[in-house]
């Protein structure tokens, strides 16, 4: 006769009844995620024999490393298998940006039939390992999917268009009534393109380039005193959520712009808590203004040292708890996903949630900047705020353009 009782899944922990004969303490769940990982395991064996080109064997590799995070479902299993024959019988070049990705996307995808919406395309999730490593840029900063996409709408010749014809293009817009915050945008958006255009090789020059637009700046928005103390009361206070602090502290004191907190990393040596900028490549400016290096305080009991000491410890448990390819160590992590920079959309939200902690209203990223600006400038001298990494037009804006402060 057959004796069922009460027992845990070993997985899970959830409370299921088995028979002594069963083999493995599992609940359905665990249990068919069990075999689904057998299946995908026999596939990993089976690479080396069908795949001979070390690259392909390389991004097979990243795809089920993508795969192992999540739970198997039998359509990422058909997939896994449908790559493996892909990879078998097309030599992949190396990927060198999302634009190839793209492609090879497209290629995979006219030859296997999967229901996108349920398994993703493989060729994507290899992209976003690739990313992850460090070996290409973040699908939101390459912008040549995109632009290709945009080239293809272009019905006349590029390589036709005039620095004449950017100029009467903005006279244009300004004749239609668009204002200059406008005509600026629209200016600086085509200067990427062309810019994008040269790199490619599909123009040779620039037509932007010799022409100039300013970005209209007619007022400052500022935090008024009564906020700038709250704030800083939220930033010292040892309850307070040390992410939260140091977002807002990094951003009034320090300046940072959302695409700075995304991509700083941490560091400590010898003690000491650093945060370290990244550098782009220069390709308008000729050196930077700011230091890349920020080194934070290291004496005991001030306020900073405590907060730092508290943000390290939190972002210790949070950093052990995510997934990664390999030790990357963003000062602000992803709270679900793999380990990679936050993306601006991301930051803007933390921003929102610290100040509303802080002072219980959103204040976005440009207005405390911009109170930053404010707290570093004295009427007739802004050039500290090169410091910062301002450009000096714009450090000057701050001796003379009116102040409004935020309602
Ligand atoms: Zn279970």
């Amino acid at each position: 006769m057959l004796v069922f009782y009460d027992s845990n899944c070993k997985v899970c922990g959830k409370t299921i009844l088995i028979s002594k004969f069963s083999r493995f303490k599992l609940c359905r769940n665990c249990n068919k995620q069990r075999r689904e990982c057998l299946k995908i395991k026999k596939i990993e064996l089976s690479k080396n024999e069908l795949i001979t080109n070390e690259y392909s064997l390389y991004i097979f590799d990243l795809y089920l490393n993508y795969t192992n995070r999540y739970k198997y479902k039998s359509a990422i299993l058909k997939q896994a298998n449908n790559l493996l024959g892909y990879l078998s019988l097309t030599p992949i070049k190396t990927l060198k940006n999302w634009k190839e990705i793209y492609a090879e996307s497209d290629k995979y995808c006219a030859s296997y039939k999967e229901n996108k919406k349920v398994t993703g395309c493989p060729f994507i999730k290899i992209g976003r390992m690739l990313t992850e490593i460090g070996v290409i840029t973040s699908r939101y900063e390459d912008r040549s999917h995109y632009f290709g996409k945009l080239l293809k709408r272009f019905s006349s010749n590029l390589t036709a268009i005039t620095e004449i014809n950017i100029q009467a293009y903005l006279i244009h817009l300004k004749d239609k009534g668009h204002n200059q915050v406008y005509c600026h945008l629209t200016f600086t958006h085509l200067s990427i393109f062309f810019r994008w255009c040269k790199a490619e090789k599909i123009i040779l020059v620039n037509p932007c380039n010799k022409l100039q637009s300013s970005r209209p700046l007619q007022q400052i928005t500022v935090c008024d005193e009564d906020t700038v103390n709250q704030l800083m009361r939220f930033v010292k206070n040892p309850k307070s959520c040390p992410e939260q602090a140091m977002i807002i502290l990094l951003i009034l004191v320090w300046g940072f712009r959302s695409e700075d907190l995304g991509h700083a990393k941490i560091e400590i040596t010898n003690n000491e808590f650093r945060i370290v900028l990244r550098r782009k490549s220069l390709k308008n400016i000729k050196y930077y203004n700011r230091k890349q290096i920020i080194t934070f305080p290291s004496k005991p009991n001030s306020w900073i040292y405590l907060l730092q000491q508290r943000f390290y410890k939190e972002w210790l448990i949070q950093y052990q708890d995510r997934i990664k390819s390999f030790p990357c160590y963003y000062l602000f992590l992803p709270r679900y996903r793999a380990i990679r920079p936050l993306t601006n959309e991301t930051i803007v939200a933390r921003i929102y949630e610290a100040t509303e902690a802080a002072v219980g209203k959103r204040i976005t990223s440009r207005i405390l900047r911009q109170t930053c600006g404010a707290i570093h400038s004295t009427a007739s001298d802004a050039s500290i705020l090169a410091t910062l990494g301002w450009s000096s037009d714009y450090c000057f804006n701050y001796t003379w353009v009116p102040k409004v402060y935020l309602k």
